[in-house]
Parts: structure tokens; sequence; C-alpha cells
């Protein structure tokens, strides 16, 4: 008798064709006319279109069907095979081979179309068009350990829920390019924990998320986000963007969270935190500049690294900011400018974490000074400089110690030296040296009559031992401020 069920290991389906295998198992070849011209550079006039359209309708009457590991998949041609309106239709595929470019054009369907695939490999180009949400069946889209050699592109779509987990992709294009549409989703999940997977090129842009937005776990080279609206929260956390981030024009309505995420170049530009934001132990190895971007509440950046500078005068931040322990990995942190230092200086006074605060009021009369030349004003450049050189603005106590130490020195070797007349350079045979001897009785008597520092003053000395005192008091002062900053509560 003749077998007329396919030949493939435990498949029961009719074979197909005249060959001795279903639609789903045959050879798709040039030789039994499933493929008409392998050099064409189009999908249409490659594929014998009868035949991949039978594929397709077998399938949509079978669609619970799973395809058996390591199916061809031929080029998916949507429009004539799915015409029953409203119903929704569920592409399940599992360890399958998918030809060509995989292109989904919703408009030319008339159903609802939800793709599952698993551990399969897409030799082309996926692509979603003119997906809209018009009726009440749910759209999803799940790709998970697919690896794909063409990008992935949705564009004009209204899908409910995209979960993408461990791909290889070039790039993954939720996006859309032009800015005058935007692509809606419900949720976006997307985690690539398997070094295995990569997805070089992530974009996000001109979309708008209605739920959740969440990219874990995930190595990329870039990150397009521009332009968009996340209404619900937003977690990008664990990842590593290595080229470019692009946050600019972008508004978070809620919570968004960048726990742990490490940034290159980077762009913040006119972005709007409505809530919380969170940087905890976020790293960035670029100058990062919050230019314009307004945080409507709390906006943490506890433990983040800064490799290059931090600038927030352009900034609103409307609720309280967090900057507790932010740091650069091996150097002092880089304030950008002094109105930086200024607000995050204010952010440690007002919850009184007078320490902190301290060190960032020296970062800001550090700017401060780097910023006022010897023209602008003279006397602020000296008071700075001086002020840095003693302590660095209270910053070291250990500084001006030192320097009283080392001027006590110099001080006690320079009484040695006038006691010893090692000084004295002109003879009292000289006719200049009267008039000498006076100008220095005369400054030794001003000296003397300057009434508080009278006890203090060595006699014959005055006018030095009164320069030498307002060395140490300066020095002592400087001293106390420094002991003072740095221990006060
Ligand atoms: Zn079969």
């Amino acid at each position: 008798m003749e077998n007329n069920k396919c030949l493939h290991d435990n498949c029961h389906l009719d074979v197909y064709d005249g060959e001795n295998k279903c639609i789903f198992h045959c050879e798709k070849t040039k030789d039994n006319g499933w493929i008409i011209d392998e050099e064409a550079s189009y999908v249409d006039s490659k594929w014998n279109s009868k035949k991949v359209q039978d594929f397709w309708r077998k399938y949509s009457d079978k669609q619970n069907v799973k395809f058996p590991n390591n199916s061809l998949v031929p080029p998916f041609y949507s429009y004539k095979n799915f015409q029953e309106k409203d119903k929704n239709i569920t592409l399940n595929l599992s360890n399958c081979k998918i030809l060509d470019d995989f292109n989904i054009d919703e408009n030319k369907m008339g159903v609802k179309f939800s793709l599952y695939i698993y551990k399969s490999i897409f030799y082309g180009k996926l692509s979603l068009f003119n997906f809209f949400n018009k009726s009440n069946h749910q759209t999803d889209i799940h790709l998970e350990e697919t690896i794909h050699h063409g990008n992935i592109e949705f564009s004009s779509t209204s899908i409910d829920n995209v979960w993408i987990e461990n791909i290889t992709v070039n790039t993954l294009r939720l996006g859309i390019g032009d800015g005058k549409s935007h692509n809606q989703y419900e949720n976006i999940f997307i985690s690539n924990d398997n070094d295995k997977y990569k997805i070089e090129n992530l974009n996000v842009k001109n979309t708008n998320v209605a739920n959740g937005f969440i990219l874990k776990n995930t190595v990329v080279n870039s990150l397009d986000c521009s332009n968009s609206s996340f209404r619900g929260k937003v977690e990008i956390s664990n990842s590593v963007i290595k080229k470019y981030a692009s946050f600019e024009n972008t508004v978070f309505k809620q919570v968004a969270d960048f726990y742990n995420t490490t940034f290159y170049q980077n762009n913040f530009i006119n972005t709007l935190f409505e809530d919380t934001t969170s940087f905890i132990e976020s790293k960035f190895y670029d100058n990062v500049d919050f230019k314009y971007t307004v945080f409507e509440k709390l906006v943490i950046f506890r433990k983040a690294i800064f490799e290059k500078s931090i600038n927030l005068e352009d900034s609103i931040i409307k609720g309280e900011a967090n900057f507790l322990n932010m740091t650069s990995r091996d150097r002092e942190i880089n304030i950008a400018n002094k109105e930086t230092a200024r607000i995050i200086k204010h952010s440690f006074d007002k919850v009184g974490n007078t320490i902190e605060a301290n060190k960032y009021f020296a970062y800001e009369m550090k700017k401060e000074m780097e910023s006022i030349s010897i023209k602008d004003d003279l006397n602020k450049k000296i008071m700075l400089n001086l002020n840095y050189w003693i302590s660095d603005f209270g910053q070291s106590w250990i500084r001006p110690l030192s320097i009283i130490l080392v001027v006590a020195v110099l001080h006690t070797l320079l009484i040695y030296g006038i006691d010893n007349k090692n000084f004295q350079i002109i003879n009292s045979s000289n006719p200049m040296y009267n008039s000498l001897k006076w100008i220095v009785d005369f400054a030794n008597n001003l000296a003397y009559n300057i009434l508080p520092f009278k006890k203090s003053l060595i006699h014959g000395q005055e006018f030095i031992s009164l320069i030498f005192l307002i060395i140490y008091s300066t020095l002592i002062y400087n001293f106390i401020v420094a002991v003072k900053r740095v221990t006060k509560r």
C-alpha cells in the first residue's frame, strides 16, 4: 500500500505535491520547483508563490501544529493566506530555519498575529508593518534564543507585548525613524543574559510605551531612546551601552531606574523625568551633561561613577537629589563647573550632611578660582589661591600643619641669623647705616604699637616677629577650619 504520510520522524501529515514528505518537511529546492531563481534579489521572484502560499494556508489551517525541529520555513506571504476577519493567528516556531526575509504586513492580512519563536535562525530580515490595535486581540512578539542574520524592524506598529530574550542581531529596531509617527507598545522586555547572544544596536526612537520598558543584563553598542515617551516604569539595569546612548527629548512618566548600567558617550539633553530617577551604581565613562533636563522628583546618584565630568549647570532639579558617595574610580571626581558643585553642595546642606557639603564647597571654590582671571579681580584671585594652597579650601588639615612646621624652622633659623649678626650687610661705619637703622627701628616700633601683639614680639625684632605672627595666625586659623570641616557633624 502506498504510504501517503510524511516520512519525517513522528510526522503524521500527508505528503505534498508528489513528494515523500509533507509541505513542512519536504525539501525546498529549485529541482522540485519551490525555488524559481536562486539569484533573484527580491524574495517574491525567488520563490514559487503558489507553493509558499499553500505552505502558509496549510499552516493557518493547522495553526496549533508546531513545526518540527529543523524545519525550513519559506518566506512569509501574508496576503491571501489569512483572510478571516477577527481571527487571531499565532505563529509558533521552534528550532526552525527561516529562509530569506520574513515580512509581516498586517494591513494585507486582516487578522491579528502573534509570534512565538524559540531557538530559531532567521536568514533574512524580520519585519512587521502596519500593526494596529483595531481588534480586541492581543498581539505578542516573543523571541527567545533566536539568531538573526538580518535586522529586526518594526514600523507603524501597535503591539501589546514584546518579549526578547537572548537573541543575536545587528539592529533591533522597535522605534521608528521619521519622527512623524510613533510605534506603540504596552510592554517591552529585553534581556540578553547569555554571552553567546548579542544585540549590536537597539533603537527605541519615536516610541510610546504604555506600561513598562525593561532592558537588563544586555550589552549593546548603541541605545537610541530619543523622542520617546515611557508612561510606565523604565528599568535599564546591569547593562552596558558601549558606544552611544541617547535619551534626548524623552519623557519618563514614572520611575526610571538605571541601576548599575554603564554608559560611554551619552545624551541626556532635554530629558524629562517626572518621577523618581535612579542612577545608583551607574557608570559614566564620558562627560555627562544633563542639559535642560528636568528632574521633577527625587534623583539619586548614589555610588555613581563619573570617569569624566558631571555637569548640572543647565539642569532643573525640582525635587530632592542624593549625591552620596558619587566617585570617580581612581581620581578625584570632576565637577564640570561651579554651579554643579553648588547644586551638589546645596543638596548635602539640605539634609545636614556638612562633611560632604564642605567637600563640594571646596570644589565650588576651586572652580571659582579657575574661572576668575587676574584681570577680573586680582584681590579675589590671590585670596582664593592662598586658601587653596594653604588648606585646599578647608579640606586638608595636614597641609597648614606642615606649612606651620616649615615656617617655624625658617623663623628659628632667621632668629639665629639675626642674633649672630649674619644678616648685617652694612657696616656701622657706612654712611647709610644710620638711616637704615632708623627705618628698622621705626618698623619695630610700629609693630610694637599694634596693641594685641605687644607681648608676643621679640625685642629688637618686632617687625619680623609681627610678620611671622600674621603667618602663624593665618595658618593656625586654616588648620582649625580644616579640622572642623573634616570632623564636624
Ligand atoms: Zn512532515
